[in-house]
């Protein structure tokens, strides 16, 4: 799985027109490589764990894996429980200590975690927390748990019920806790950073993905549907 990376030397000589390459998608983020002219480069991502993993579900489509998407769109939702988790206890003021420690206990177990979800986002915003229906949750288990191979329409299902889940979320974490989103989003992008001290030229890019934390979606996201028609996956 590729993911599109900045040439800021190729860039320069374009007239500051950004020129892409493509790099394997890294777990960090940060990007160390050449460019096809031989640049090298040092380049963080803002791209969120659950908006690379969504990444990777949409292109498994595209490639015909059905059931890496719908793993990847699981991995995507649980990934982005934490991230609202994360942005919650933050608007709550919650010392940075007692969150870590508190999530040592959730840490592993993924059940758990959703339940944090739903509890932390009910007590915040007094209304019932986006998440999987029953049906895409048996799906996801027969799927993960009992090696079932879906077909097409089911992984474009689940992608979509995935996608809502998350941007419905997003819409929300941003319309009540805006300046919470902002501050994770920066403490996220720092720990990436900080790992690789001084070396690192601390220049950082915003990819396209299909879900982006920072676009402004008060006004509505795009169906999950155009996500797939614009990289030129048939609908089924
Ligand atoms: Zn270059």
């Amino acid at each position: 799985m590729r993911t599109s990376i900045i040439c800021q030397e190729c860039s320069r000589i374009n007239n500051n027109w950004a020129v892409f390459y493509l790099d394997t998608f890294r777990d960090d983020g940060v990007y160390f490589g050449c460019c096809p002219k031989g640049h090298d480069n040092a380049i963080a991502t803002q791209t969120l764990r659950h908006e690379m993993l969504f990444e990777i579900g949409v292109n498994a489509i595209k490639d015909t894996y059905y059931r890496e998407a719908i793993s990847s769109f699981a991995a995507s939702v649980e990934r982005y429980y934490e991230f609202a988790i994360r942005v919650i206890c933050r608007h709550s003021k919650l010392a940075d200590d007692v969150l870590q420690r508190s999530w040592k206990s959730v840490s592993r177990q993924s059940e758990r975690q959703t339940g944090a979800y739903i509890f932390l986002y009910a007590a915040t915003f007094r209304e019932v927390a986006p998440t999987l229906s029953e049906t895409m949750t048996s799906l996801r288990n027969d799927v993960i748990h009992k090696g079932i191979l879906p077909d097409k329409a089911q992984a474009v299902e689940f992608g979509e019920a995935s996608y809502q889940v998350i941007q419905n979320g997003v819409q929300k974490l941003r319309a009540e806790c805006l300046d919470d989103v902002n501050a994770e989003l920066v403490a996220q992008m720092r720990k990436t950073i900080e790992k690789y001290g001084d070396k690192f030229p601390r220049s950082t890019q915003v990819t396209q993905t299909a879900l982006n934390i920072i676009q402004d979606i008060s006004g509505g996201y795009g169906p999950f549907r155009q996500v797939l028609s614009a990289r030129g996956i048939p609908l089924p």
